[in-house]
């Protein structure tokens, strides 16, 4: 089939896949959860890897921005810019003690750099505990702790990621016990990696160890948070957690080290230990505020949780026991359903295309797909995502 000859090579790059099978058209604009391609269609966007929880275009974030722009767009770097003050103060203020500082990076990936870098220089110590199926992303540092199917992590490493099980309780003990690890980096989540999710008292447990043996720990939660998994922040401490993904609200690129400073000392402090020419913008600021505004309305979080629900209840009963399904797992809306081979993943991927229903893999799991529905869509047009998912399982060639 199509997906058994492109599935594993170029299952990650499905925008080459649904060119292939004759599917492609561009994107034109977009709104909400709804995309319209260059030939006029409008399809529903379930597919975005992760940034996408507030819709294309939210509203409040374009007017942020346009409002923005008009005064200070990158700023001078040498003036602070009110925007980035406030927004710091306001992540700030959601992660709680002792979070104290916050570091802006303009992708994931550089926020990881971030906290690797950090970890490094208050411990003098290079190794770092990760874990397996992790994704962290795909700069150098970032992906030398991601755990790739494909050689690079391997070729990135240099002997100083570790990589261990989640739940392996005496992997874990051992090596933080052994004295050389500066950090351990995990996700609440695993995203790119297959939707994994960590147990909370492998979470505790890990908090608990690496306090024991002066290891710092990074939660990666550039996926999972501000609402992507149900909550804004993972309940479990850390010297350091990382955001981004929805941080930008689907517009703009913009993530977020936020730091307890008195494990990193001075280098926490210092501004060119983690700096770049476009970071910590007014856009940015303006971007993190109005994203900040609308997560942490009141009713947000709520009805995350149930269209999440909804969602799970809904493809649970009506597709549990399939043939070609392994397993639904996730939590909030960071869904994903693991099929039981990676062609019935790819053919799935053209079946909803089919049905202008957009999916994507799981970047390095492709055997898994994952379902991101807005946390802002309508429940009319969620049950309508859910019927078009369906229907592209039930058509697949068993
Ligand atoms: N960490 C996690 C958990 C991620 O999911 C990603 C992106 N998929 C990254 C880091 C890297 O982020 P970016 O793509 O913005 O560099």
């Amino acid at each position: 089939s199509f997906a058994d000859r492109y599935g594993s090579v170029f299952g990650r790059q499905q925008g080459l896949m649904l060119k292939v099978a004759g599917l492609a058209s561009s994107e034109c604009s977009a709104s909400g959860a709804w995309v319209e391609d260059s030939r006029g269609a409008r399809w529903l966007d379930f597919g975005s890897f992760g940034v996408h929880l507030l819709g294309h275009r939210h509203p409040q974030v374009v007017a942020a921005v346009c409002e923005q722009i008009q005064q200070v767009g990158l700023s001078t770097k040498i003036l602070s810019n009110e925007p980035i003050v406030r927004a710091a103060e306001r992540l700030l203020k959601m992660a709680g003690s002792p979070m104290d500082n916050v570091i802006f990076a303009n992708s994931g990936s550089e926020a990881v750099e971030c906290a690797l870098k950090l970890a490094r220089i208050a411990t003098g110590r290079r190794r770092i505990l990760a874990f397996r199926h992790a994704y962290h992303g795909r700069t150098a540092g970032a992906l030398s702790v991601s755990h790739g199917y494909v050689h690079h992590a391997e070729l990135m490493t240099d002997g100083q990621a570790t990589f261990v099980d989640v739940g392996d309780l005496p992997a874990v003990r051992d090596a933080l016990a052994s004295g050389q690890f500066a950090a351990a980096i995990i996700e609440p989540i695993q995203g790119e990696g297959g939707i994994r999710p960590v147990n909370l008292s492998f979470l505790e447990f890990l908090r608990t160890q690496t306090r024991l043996h002066g290891v710092r720990l990074v939660l990666d939660e550039i996926q999972t948070g501000l609402g992507r998994a149900g909550c804004l922040l993972c309940p479990v401490s850390a010297d350091i957690r990382l955001l981004g993904k929805v941080l930008g609200g689907g517009i703009f690129p913009v993530a977020a080290a936020l730091v307890d400073t008195r494990q990193f000392a001075a280098a926490a402090r210092d501004p060119v230990v983690h700096a770049s020419s476009f970071a910590a913008s007014a856009i940015a600021g303006s971007v993190v505020n109005a994203v900040l505004d609308i997560v942490t309305a009141e009713d947000f979080l709520p009805q995350a949780c149930r269209l999440g629900r909804l969602c799970r209840e809904q493809i649970g009963s009506r597709l549990g026991g399939h043939p070609a399904i392994a397993e639904i797992r996730g939590d909030g809306l960071m869904l994903g359903i693991e099929f039981k081979t990676t062609s019935h993943a790819g053919d799935l991927v053209i079946e909803a295309a089919k049905r202008r229903l957009l999916l994507a893999f799981c970047l390095t799991a492709p055997s898994v797909i994952r379902m991101y529905p807005p946390a802002t869509i309508s429940e009319v047009d969620l049950l309508e995502g859910i019927n078009r998912f369906c229907d592209s399982v039930n058509a697949l060639p068993i």
